[in-house]
């Protein structure tokens, strides 16, 4: 038998990168494969947000604790990633939208946290002066910023390399098998074996579920992002709202990158996307609305990236409930990236220790199946 590596990591985006890094870190030896190239996905096209603000209850934890990683981010990858901290704010655009903020903020302080803080219309005003009079406050989380994508996957990427990790990129997983306590990977580059196999193939990850057997109603989606020309400069925490698709920051060269969820199409086995001009034009009105300033801002690209998204919103992270030896990190839903250093390094720790020092119970991967195991029947999705 020959065992090619301790790990093989399937998938060249933040999160495989992220967790090879972490492995290599750890003294295991990741072999990671990636069909195109690093960052070619959803983790080298995002909006770059870094982001703990307005996260799902489940996700706090694991991005506070990437938040960490992120302040350090250049010790740990030897490059900054263009991380900024200017602080993220999401805005309330009525008094119902801002209770709302109110009992979001509340609660998470009952669960222990303290990183969003309400504020009134005069500290929004304070923050984002060119925001619509209309806006009665919101929440900011301070430490929040933006980084750059492409940049951050390969810092990682190369920084696994340095530490030992062997990193080979154009190489195709086509199945996988286990056999003999080993995982029997077939690849367009030849016959690959190790004891543990991670599945971070992002909006691809379903397919390599299925082929353990263990189906996932995982959706592929393609988030929209759209550009303008340089304006002066008016903003410098990264926006998102509550009640509307919106999010949006403005780079230090004075162009301003609008998103915040609308939808093109993906096709994944073309690795395409085709982007809804319709639903750019509704972002570009709501962008208009809440900042008077942007009217005259022309827009000079659009594109989209192909994501997973689950239907509750939240990862897949953890380990296979069909197969020994298969962990799943995928499913991140429009909001990965942030959590790509936090989660790398969760997942490191559950495969050298069988154990991780934060919950991941909400995200595991056999959620959406019906319990059917009592009756003896197969397992269904809900
Ligand atoms: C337009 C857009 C904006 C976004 N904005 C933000 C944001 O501001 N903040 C944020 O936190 N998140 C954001 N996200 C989400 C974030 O980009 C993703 O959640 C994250 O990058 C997912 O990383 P990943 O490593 O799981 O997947 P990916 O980056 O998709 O990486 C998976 C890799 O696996 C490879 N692969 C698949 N199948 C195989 C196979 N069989 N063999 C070998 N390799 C394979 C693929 O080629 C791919 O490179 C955004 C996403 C998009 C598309």
């Amino acid at each position: 038998m020959t065992k090619t590596a301790d790990v093989i990591v399937v998938g060249g985006g933040i999160h495989g990168c992220s967790t090879a890094l972490h492995l290599a870190l750890r003294g295991v030896k990741p072999l990671l494969l990636e069909k195109d190239y690093c960052g070619r996905h959803a983790s080298g096209v995002n909006a770059g947000g870094v982001r703990q603000l307005a996260r799902h209850v489940a996700e706090v934890p694991l991005s506070v604790a990437s938040m960490e990683l992120w302040e350090r981010i250049e010790d740990l990858v030897g490059d900054d990633c263009g991380f900024e901290s200017h602080g993220q704010v999401l805005v309330a655009e009525d008094e119902a939208d801002f209770d709302n903020c109110r009992a979001r903020v509340d609660d998470l302080r009952l669960r222990g946290f303290t990183h969003e803080e309400l504020i009134d219309r005069s500290e929004l005003k304070r923050l984002v002066p060119a925001v619509s009079d209309y806006c009665p406050g919101g929440v900011v989380s301070r430490r929040d910023g933006a980084a750059d994508p492409f940049r951050t996957t390969q810092a990682f990427r190369r920084r696994a390399i340095e530490c030992g990790a062997m990193v080979r990129e154009g190489v195709r997983v086509l199945s996988i098998v286990r056999r003999g306590g080993i995982w029997h990977v077939a690849t367009t580059d030849g016959a690959l074996e190790a004891p543990v196999l991670v599945n971070a193939a992002g909006a691809w990850s379903g397919r390599l579920a299925e082929m353990a057997g263990e189906p996932v109603p995982l959706d592929v989606i393609a988030p929209m992002l759209m550009i303008t020309a340089r304006v002066p400069h008016f903003l410098d925490p990264v926006i998102i709202l509550r009640g509307r698709k919106l999010s949006f920051k403005q780079f230090r060269n004075g162009t301003v990158l609008i998103g915040g969820g609308h939808l093109g199409k993906a096709y994944p086995d073309e690795n395409t996307t085709v982007l809804d001009w319709q639903k750019l034009t509704a972002s570009a009105r709501t962008v208009d609305e809440l900042f008077p300033v942007m009217r005259a801002a022309t827009i000079v690209r659009a594109w989209a990236g192909i994501e997973a998204r689950m239907p509750d919103d939240i990862p897949v992270i953890g380990p296979s409930k069909a197969a020994d030896g298969l962990f799943h990190q995928f499913g991140f839903s429009a909001h990965g990236f942030q959590l790509g250093p936090g989660v790398g390094a969760l997942m490191a720790e559950l495969i050298a220790t069988g154990t991780t020092h934060l919950p991941i119970e909400p995200f595991r991967v056999d959620r959406f199946v019906k319990r059917a195991y009592v009756t003896g029947d197969a397992p269904v999705l809900e």
